[in-house]
């Protein structure tokens, strides 16, 4: 039986991992961290969000530039495969009015508990806190442990360690010098659906850090994004800011910095505020006047004055015009540790078709480690499950090993 080193155990690791030992080979998962799934359970904090329900005409735009190479991995692990899988640990899923994915008990660990006992069953051999270090002379898999170093000649290997976001869960991008030193190519990692830098004034940074700005609308060139933005002390945040972050951060690479709108009433039309602002008693503060008449909360005026200037104008017409439109001068992104993915990664022509690195034969690779990004909405987990299986199946075909499922 073929002997087999999966180096990672988060979703992508795990999923090659089932996808192995089903088709009756020995699988081994390494991982550097004391246990598996770290990310995973954080993912599941704010509600594991597991995929999205969209048609496959709007879900695989959302992977930008790498939408080609990840189409037939996909279309091979769609989010009904997903969904299919998730039910059948126990976890029944259900559609939120966002068109997002999730299992019903809304975390992780339910799901992971089970996803183990699963791999324990097929006799899969976790071994924690082995800490990949690349490969001897002999071509050994090195592993830093707490015992001292230990070594692994496997038949065949995928790895699948991640990004380099939130590396205190493990993924920590130390990959990239071990495989660019086996001259693999790999595009530089770079912090995806990340937060962004705002020269907030004092009263901004210190009064509403970690505050929401719901149902906006934010703008970058011509895309706009409904949704929600977090004000933290460092600028902005959240769903919405997120969907815009791949060409945000390009642009601040770029230029330097990034003009971003925001609309706080998308709802409504400037003519619709304007006539809602013209009936506040003119005598009351301006403040008094925007909360009486259109709503907005301490924050939304402090943003306005944020972003227009401090002293608003005080005509309806150009207040409906500035609350229509703020603009704000993003100035950095926040680094890649506080980001949620990563962009970047081994890159697609380093690869053949079944993942398998054309510089070092038997060698797959899987996950947020290959060059794709997504926004938020399930499309992370859903590339890191499609791709881990992928993997699986690139190494069974070149091993000549029927899959499970065939
Ligand atoms: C706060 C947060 C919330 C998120 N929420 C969602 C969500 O709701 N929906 C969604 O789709 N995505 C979400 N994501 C993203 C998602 O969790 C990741 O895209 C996904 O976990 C990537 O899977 P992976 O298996 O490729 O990598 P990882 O999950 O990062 O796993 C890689 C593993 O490799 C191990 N490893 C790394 N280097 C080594 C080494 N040298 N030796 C041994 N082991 C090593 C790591 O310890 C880790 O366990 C979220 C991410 C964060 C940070």
């Amino acid at each position: 039986m073929a002997d087999i080193a999966i180096i990672g155990a988060g979703p992508a690791g795990l999923m090659a991992a089932e996808v192995l030992a089903e088709a009756g080979l020995a699988v081994t998962v390494y991982d550097r961290m004391p246990s598996a799934g770290r990310k995973f359970l954080m993912a599941g904090r704010g509600g594991l969000n597991l995929t999205h329900s969209e048609p496959m005409d709007r879900f695989l735009p959302r992977y930008g530039s790498a939408a080609g190479r990840l189409e037939p991995l996909i279309e091979g692990f769609t989010p009904q495969t997903l969904i299919a899988w998730a039910e059948g640990l126990g976890q029944p899923t259900f559609v939120g009015s966002s068109g997002r994915v999730f299992p019903k008990a809304l975390k992780a660990s339910p799901l992971l508990r089970a996803w183990l006992a699963r791999l324990q069953g097929l006799g899969v051999q976790l071994r924690p806190r082995h800490d990949w270090t690349g490969w001897d002379v002999e071509g050994r898999l090195r592993f830093k442990t707490p015992e001292g170093e230990s070594t692994a000649l496997p038949d065949a290997t995928v790895l699948a360690l991640g990004g380099a976001s939130w590396p205190k869960l493990g993924s920590n991008g130390a990959w990239t010098n071990l495989l660019e030193g086996q001259g693999v190519r790999v595009n530089p990692l770079k912090p995806a659906n990340a937060g962004f830098e705002v020269a907030w004034s004092h009263i901004l940074r210190d009064r509403f850090a970690g505050e929401p700005l719901k149902g906006v609308a934010v703008t970058f060139g011509r895309t706009r994004v409904r949704g929600e933005a977090m004000v933290t002390r460092h600028g902005l945040e959240g769903g919405a800011i997120y969907a815009l972050s791949a060409a945000l951060r390009d642009a601040i690479g770029k230029d330097g910095s990034a003009r971003l709108w925001i609309d706080l009433r998308p709802e409504a039309s400037a003519a619709q505020l304007e006539a809602r602002i013209a009936l506040a008693p003119a005598d009351q503060s301006l403040a008094n006047r925007l909360r009486k008449s259109v709503h907005l909360t301490p924050l939304e005026t402090n943003l306005l004055r944020e972003a227009h200037g401090k002293d608003l104008p005080s005509d309806p017409a150009a207040l409906a015009s500035a609350i229509k439109g703020a603009p704000l001068t993003l100035t950095g992104v926040r680094p890649i540790e506080r980001a949620i993915s990563t962009a970047g990664g081994v890159a697609f022509e380093a690869l053949d078709d079944g993942l398998m690195l054309t510089q070092k034969p038997g060698v797959f690779v899987a996950g947020e480690m290959l060059d794709w990004e997504a926004p938020t909405g399930g499309y992370l987990l859903q590339a890191s499950f499609a791709t881990g299986a992928a993997a699986a199946d690139g190494l069974l075909r070149r091993l000549g090993v029927q899959p499970k499922s065939a």
